[in-house]
């Protein structure tokens, strides 16, 4: 009897065990992005929601990582929001260049 055997491509896969632990596991994702259209005040109460859950999160540095390292452009990701990330990134970059 021959064995079939089925090849498959072996590519390097993102390490998302971290996942495992986040504190925002079971919470509703729209605490994180928000509905589109979303307007002040209700972002800032939302995000700030958020970022309270992000605050007690055992992995939030590994999570804010992931978000910088990657065009991650919405929602709330290791305690910061959009316009946060961009500057958490710009400063990251100012910071390899110059060292
Ligand atoms: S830091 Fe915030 S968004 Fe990231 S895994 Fe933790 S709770 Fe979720």
């Amino acid at each position: 009897m021959s064995q079939v055997r089925r090849q498959t491509a072996v590519l390097p896969r993102p390490n998302w065990g971290w996942q495992d632990d986040a504190a925002c596991r079971g919470e509703d994702l729209m605490l994180f992005f928000g509905p589109d259209g979303e307007r002040q005040p209700e972002r800032d109460i939302r995000e700030r929601k958020a970022k309270q859950v992000c605050a007690s999160c055992p992995v939030r540095m590994e999570c804010l990582n992931y978000a910088v390292a990657r065009p991650e452009k919405y929602g709330t990701w290791g305690g910061l929001n959009e316009d946060e990330r961009s500057a958490e990134r710009r400063r990251r970059m100012r910071r390899a260049n110059a060292a």
